[in-house]
């Protein structure tokens, strides 16, 4: 095995079991060979914690996918064309035996001109400030003097500024003002950025080893972290079997009388759910709406706050939200009970984990400024996306 490879599944494995830093088949990784001609990244849609030796990557000439971001034919097209070629684009840049559906990362140009190795992860102590009001000035105090603390990551520069990117349409948009951000701070600094903060989206690692990016991952969330406030234990209340089984058969009811489908309903009950339903304000945060694509795409937007079982009224709310085009709420937040979730198994343990993301994200981020999520039109993108369509189709199969 390519010594670049077995680098990438090293680096995923060991930041893709925790779900406070990546969620389902979010986030992606890649290393650069030593010979600077290929890029190994993680694919589309699959799980960084199930990369393999024989799937979940691909491989890619780096020059052809430099040249993507360069294309001026390709910046010239209709949104919706664009993005297709863009797809069809990273397919052709593609040299290795994989065989089957799997598609690179759609942040693979984005990789492409970091540094050797690039760890992208959507971690819940980063989303509390780049999903806040004031997180961007917050960020700035925290990392103001980081250079003395992170010195030993191996860059011999004092100072480790962190890039912000303010929030842009993923995919080719995203890559192309990233590029320009980094053209920029390459001039400032006479370096590429070692951290990059994406708002409303998450975080971007760029180290020249493996070692050196996992360490400053490490670094960032312990950060990020100490000021942040951690879900206290002990909220738990003895829920009874039968209420719980009331509760499936309810939301199971009003879900297909808006929906026409028959889903599971599957119930989690832990810690950091029961926390934020201690929380006075839950249902106001939940309203503040969609932080990022991604509880977008996986969870299709906030968690549902029932105060009451009342099987006409969930049903006229999800039917309300069909009504005006938005994608109707999976999972529901029922009130001194836990947290229930429609449609198939695989992906319920998703949402679970994008509902807990989520409300790490609310609880901090209003102390900062106020909540900041997606507006209509940046929601409208992700939902007419192709490439999300087809992340969420392998995360589900
Ligand atoms: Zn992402």
């Amino acid at each position: 095995m390519d010594k670049a490879l077995s680098e990438l599944i090293r680096i995923s494995k060991a930041v893709g079991n925790d779900s406070s830093l990546v969620q389902g088949g979010g986030g992606n990784t890649s290393v650069k060979t030593a010979d600077g001609k290929y890029m190994y990244i993680k694919a589309s849609g699959t799980a960084l914690k199930d990369m393999s030796e024989k799937a979940g990557w691909r491989r890619m000439r780096l020059d052809s996918v430099l040249s993507i971001i360069e294309d001026k034919s390709i910046a010239g097209l209709e949104t919706q064309n664009r993005e297709i070629e863009v797809v069809n684009r990273l397919l052709l840049a593609c040299d290795d035996q994989v065989t089957g559906e799997a598609r690179p990362s759609v942040e693979a140009h984005l990789h492409s001109f970091l540094d050797k190795c690039v760890i992208h992860l959507h971690p819940s102590a980063v989303g509390a400030y780049v999903n806040a009001k004031n997180g961007k000035a917050e960020l700035e105090k925290l990392f103001r003097n980081s250079g003395t603390a992170i010195k030993d990551v191996g860059s011999p520069e004092f100072l480790i500024a962190p890039l912000w990117v303010p929030y842009t349409d993923p995919g080719f948009t995203l890559a192309k003002k990233i590029s320009e951000l980094v053209d920029n701070y390459q001039k400032q600094f006479g370096k590429k950025p070692e951290i990059l903060f994406l708002e409303k989206h998450g975080l971007f690692i760029s180290a020249g080893s493996p070692d050196a990016a996992l360490r400053l991952v490490r670094k960032v969330i312990k950060r990020c972290n100490s000021k942040l406030r951690q879900p206290k234990a002990g909220k738990i209340k003895s829920v009874s079997q039968e209420k719980i089984n009331d509760v499936k058969r309810c939301i199971h009811k009003a879900f297909f009388e808006a929906t026409g489908e028959h889903a599971t309903i599957s119930y989690f009950y832990d810690d950091e759910i029961a926390a934020f339903l201690a929380q006075r304000d839950a249902e106001k945060m939940l309203s503040a709406g969609v932080l990022t694509p991604d509880e977008l795409v996986y969870a299709n937007g906030p968690a549902m706050w029932v105060d009451r079982i009342e099987r006409a009224n969930i049903a006229k709310r999800l039917t309300q939200q069909i009504k005006k085009g938005e994608r109707h709420g999976v999972a529901f937040l029922v009130k001194n009970t836990g947290l229930f979730v429609a449609g198939k198994k695989k992906i319920a343990q998703t949402v679970r984990d994008i509902v807990a993301y989520s409300a790490f994200i609310r609880t901090n981020a209003k102390q900062m400024g106020g909540i900041c999520s997606l507006n209509k039109r940046e929601r409208d993108f992700i939902n007419r996306w192709e490439a999300e369509a087809f992340r969420k189709k392998v995360a589900s199969s």
